[in-house]
């Protein structure tokens, strides 16, 4: 791996962030806050948030078996793919390499800070060798994005050739594991102390049920995540977020119960769309949603729509035509789907 300080874009590295009224009196205890011009009264609206979430980072440390320190939070996974371009990518210049297809926001994200975004195409199974990953970045590859379990395709990708992406690349590689509670294969941001160029992201959108409070995270050395601090906005998780995951954060085990049961149901549907005769291919999955190659993705997308039901189109997405992508949902909405296409 290159050097931090090589990577990062140098305006970043000499940059001196702002330093919030809570941050100065560090540590003591404290009783009158006179000091961030905030109104005393409307309690407990009135005050700012911690501005490093350390408490949730202690409850989700626990959790996601992570060290705090390791841990960055953000305004959803969204602040998390965003800010790595603005700390380490220079703007018409620096390029990111990445597998096609992919979750849409790493192109989106490229696009509005001017970098170059270079798609690298999965294989008919949707997997990738880092052979052709690393063929495809050059010395102003900043960032590798791979997604495991991928979006849209659903499977994981092959654990062997990621390792040997992230060991292979002098850059920073960054592997969002959104959908890994959902997945058997061990997630790598266990693994994190051993790739010093590693960052992965979580999100508390999917498994966790809390799409709407917006919570993303970044797993990585201290070094990265210190970056990452220095240019995130002040306070980018609002205190009701923070109380709110706190909340989810203390019973695991209802993820864990909503999880054996999606995957039940994502069973029961993969198999109900297999004996559709409008369904070409159900394609392996490890995520909470699954891709199906329909005889005319988009009519009967339409058809759908018609019906009050919305499911992904993604017959435009390369390796993808003629697929629709669906997530798996209660046992009623599941059923109410079937039910629609059997009557197709
Ligand atoms: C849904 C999803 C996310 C979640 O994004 P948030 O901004 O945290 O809601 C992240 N990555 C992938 C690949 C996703 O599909």
């Amino acid at each position: 791996m290159k050097s931090l300080e090589e990577l990062t874009r140098k305006n970043i590295w000499s940059l001196a962030p702002y330093s919030s009224a809570r941050n100065e009196y560090a540590g003591r205890e404290a009783r009158v806050f006179l000091d961030a011009n905030e109104n005393p009264y409307n309690q407990p609206f009135n005050r700012y948030p911690d501005p490093l979430q350390l408490e949730l980072k202690a409850a989700i440390a626990k959790v996601k078996g992570v060290p705090a320190e390791n841990i960055f939070l953000g305004n959803g996974s969204d602040e998390a793919i965003d800010l790595p371009y603005r700390c380490f990518c220079e703007p018409g210049k620096d390029n990111v390499v990445a597998i096609e297809p992919t979750y849409g926001m790493y192109k989106v994200c490229a696009d509005i800070n001017d970098i170059e975004y270079r798609p690298v195409l999965l294989d008919e199974q949707y997997q990738m060798t880092a052979e052709k990953l690393l063929a495809a970045t050059d010395e102003l590859t900043k960032i590798i994005w791979l997604c495991t379990p991928n979006n849209p395709t659903g499977n994981c990708l092959n654990r062997e050739e990621v390792v040997k992406v992230i060991e292979g690349f002098e850059g920073l590689v960054i592997v969002d594991e959104a959908y890994s509670d959902f997945s058997s294969q061990k997630p790598l941001r266990t693994e994190l102390a051993k790739y010093a160029n590693l960052i992965v992201l979580n999100t508390m959108s999917k498994a966790w049920g809390c799409a709407a409070i917006r919570l993303g995270m970044a797993f990585a050395s201290e070094e990265i995540i210190h970056i990452l601090n220095k240019v995130k906005y002040p306070y980018n998780v609002n205190q009701l977020t923070q109380q709110q995951a706190l909340e989810a954060l203390t019973d695991p085990f209802e993820v864990d119960n909503w999880v054996k049961i999606l995957l039940q149901e994502r069973g029961r549907m993969m198999e109900a769309f297999a004996m559709l005769p409008i369904c070409e291919k159900v394609y392996p999955t490890d995520a909470n949603f699954f891709l199906a190659k329909m005889t005319d993705a988009t009519k009967i997308y339409n058809y759908l729509v018609d019906r009050g039901i919305i499911v992904r189109n993604r017959t435009r997405v390369q390796l993808c035509q003629n697929c629709l992508r669906i997530t798996i949902g209660t046992k009623t909405e599941n059923s109410e789907l079937i039910a629609a296409l059997r009557q197709y």
